[in-house]
């Protein structure tokens, strides 16, 4: 990987080119647990080797990152909140609707 950007994105988390060897990652993630930013970073990593979400591609995160899938279920509870709204009570009670169990620990550092 060559380049590594941060900046504010409307619609995505992030993306990722192999052709132009880059990655992007949405500004807003700083403020997100660390583990769902790694993650991201991970998935975008990653499809670096394997461009789509095929079994291959979760091979490689499974290798990478073991829990890949809490912290992605956790970023979907947190695109569930809107970000005017955004706490981590917010997020922990979305969680939780959806049968999720976060510890607040996990929202503190
Ligand atoms: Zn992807």
């Amino acid at each position: 990987m060559d380049r590594f950007f941060v900046q504010r994105m409307k619609t995505k988390w992030g993306s990722c080119s192999s052709a132009r060897r880059s990655i992007r990652l949405n500004s807003e993630l700083a403020k997100k647990p660390r583990e769902c930013l790694e993650y991201l970073v991970v998935h975008e990593m990653v499809h670096l080797l394997e461009p789509t979400h095929n079994h291959r591609f979760t091979a490689f995160m499974d290798q990478f990152m073991p829990n890949w899938q809490f912290y992605r279920e956790i970023l979907k509870c947190i695109l569930q909140v809107s970000l005017r709204q955004l706490t981590w009570q917010a997020v922990v009670l979305v969680a939780q609707d959806s049968g999720l169990t976060i510890t607040n620990d996990l929202f503190r550092r």
